[in-house]
């Protein structure tokens, strides 16, 4: 027989597909490293179980623990499903620009969630990060994950997406391109690449009313970067530990319309459904296309599932409303 111990047995080893009339323009051969195959429908399920184990492991979390964090949606999904196996209790913090489906999909997990307003500075008590530190603090026995800062993040990249993808490519990766919002995707994933083959280059998809190109490009925080913004997943007004800023060669930033339009591009053009930082990231790959030969094999990574969007995104009054489509 073949089967899973619990559903933490079926996260990673997810296929990569082959983006076909979206990366008709481009001349390398483009693939997708398709994560919504995880059991929560996003790459962070990853890195969930990593940061647990390690918290575990380091006597940080305990039996019968609360694990407390602020998140988009993703990583809490991620995490109550290793909460739920693991018997931890699990409390998600959210700012309230995310979707409604990603707090409801969380409550069905038997996640508590606690909603705090978008638009406040990150030290202000009312923000998501305030928040959920300030709970930690004030509840026995647990645990505050922080996957901005926490490493752990990054490492599971490094031991299972970075591998996965330099196996099912032969090693012929010559690109790889992904958003970055706390960086543990692209730094544990480029981080491992480059040891295997330091030619390769690693691309990161920023938002405008983010922190990281500018960053990059002059090592300055620049305050005036930062302004609310629609696309969700990327972008960050911090520098969280986890983004390498050495491994990655250059950001290319995309608009909250044209990550919109191409989240529905890609459900419609190559039937794969999928979340708006997706859209985002196929987008600033096309950006990026003078930068790709014939025989390079680039690789994208697409973070989670669409159903977390179809009030948005998905919807076309919304679409409307915010002027993205006539
Ligand atoms: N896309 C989505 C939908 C996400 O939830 C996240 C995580 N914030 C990212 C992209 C960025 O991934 P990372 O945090 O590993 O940089």
């Amino acid at each position: 027989m073949e089967y899973a111990e619990n559903i933490l047995g079926t996260i990673g080893n997810t296929p990569l597909v082959k983006i076909n009339k979206l990366a008709e323009e481009i001349d390398a051969l483009v693939l997708a490293k398709y994560e919504t195959f995880n059991p929560g429908n996003s790459v962070k399920d990853r890195m969930a179980v990593k940061m647990i184990e390690d918290a575990e492991a380091a006597g940080l979390l305990k039996p019968g623990g609360t694990i407390i964090e602020g998140t988009s949606g993703n990583t809490g999904m991620g995490l109550a499903l290793v909460a739920i196996v693991k018997g931890y209790k699990m409390v998600c913090v959210m700012a309230d620009k995310q979707s409604k489906e990603k707090v409801d999909i969380l409550r069905a997990v038997g996640s508590e969630v606690i909603v705090c307003p978008t638009d406040v500075e990150p030290d202000d008590p009312r923000s998501y990060y305030s928040t959920s530190k300030r709970l930690a603090e004030e509840t026995p026995n647990s645990w505050y994950v922080n996957q901005y800062d926490n490493l752990s993040n990054r490492k599971a990249h490094y031991e299972t997406t970075g591998p996965e993808i330099w196996k099912q490519t032969d090693g012929k990766i010559t690109h790889f391109v992904v958003g970055v919002g706390t960086g543990g995707t692209i730094s544990g994933v480029g981080k491992y690449l480059k040891e295997q083959n330091p030619n390769i280059k690693v691309w990161g998809i920023d938002t405008y009313g983010s922190v990281f190109k500018k960053y990059h490009e002059t090592g300055e925080f620049d305050e005036k970067e930062i302004y609310p913004y629609v696309t969700e997943g990327i972008g960050e007004d911090i520098l969280p530990k986890n983004v390498d800023f050495d491994i990655i060669d250059g950001f290319t930033k995309v608009t909250d319309k044209d990550a919109a339009i191409y989240t529905q591009r890609l459900a419609k053009e190559e039937g794969m459904f999928l979340g708006n930082s997706a859209g985002a990231a196929m987008k600033g790959l096309l950006q990026l296309k003078e930068h790709f030969k014939k025989d390079d094999v680039v690789v994208v990574l697409f973070h989670d599932h669409g159903s977390r969007y179809v009030g948005k995104m998905f919807n076309d009054d919304w679409m409307r409303e915010k002027g993205y489509i006539e």
